[in-house]
């Protein structure tokens, strides 16, 4: 039975929540191989990665005013400034939030990383919620399943 309703119909051109938290949890992984981390620490990488969506709140600029580099650069800017967070949660921090951008630009939508700069954009083909990302999920977990030993 059809239950989808007009809202549904609407909805903008989002990557699911766990899609972005896994691949900031392969990206982390990836620089963890090579910084060694603390493990604790990639909650910053998934916090990074929740923020960008915050702007679907503002539907037309959503994939606009929170998915480009200069908001990073603000929030990184206030939060070492005000002595907030440190050069490592930056750096985690920072890893998620542009693990978010490259799975956006994976989408037809696409994203602005320098926006309002409208070039470059950056898009791809993968629709959000079909069963090609799903595949990519389980791709991702796949790898972080065979390379746990050595990430991690
Ligand atoms: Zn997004």
């Amino acid at each position: 039975m059809y239950t989808g309703s007009n809202s549904e119909r609407k909805r903008s051109d989002q990557v699911q929540k766990y899609t972005h938290l896994i691949f900031a949890f392969l990206l982390f992984s990836l620089f963890n191989f090579i910084l060694n981390f603390p493990v604790y620490i990639s909650v910053f990488a998934f916090i990074g990665a929740m923020v960008p969506d915050l702007d679907i709140k503002v539907r037309s600029l959503h994939r606009k005013i929170f998915h480009n580099v200069w908001f990073l650069f603000i929030i990184l800017f206030v939060l070492l400034q005000s002595g907030v967070i440190d050069n490592m949660v930056a750096a985690v921090f920072s890893i998620g939030f542009i693990s978010h951008l490259i799975t956006d630009s994976l989408t037809p939508t696409g994203i602005m990383p320098f926006w309002p700069i409208e070039k470059p954009r950056f898009r791809g083909k993968i629709k959000t919620g079909s069963s090609f990302e799903f595949l990519f999920m389980i791709a991702m977990l796949v790898f972080i399943f065979v390379f746990s030993s050595v990430l991690l």
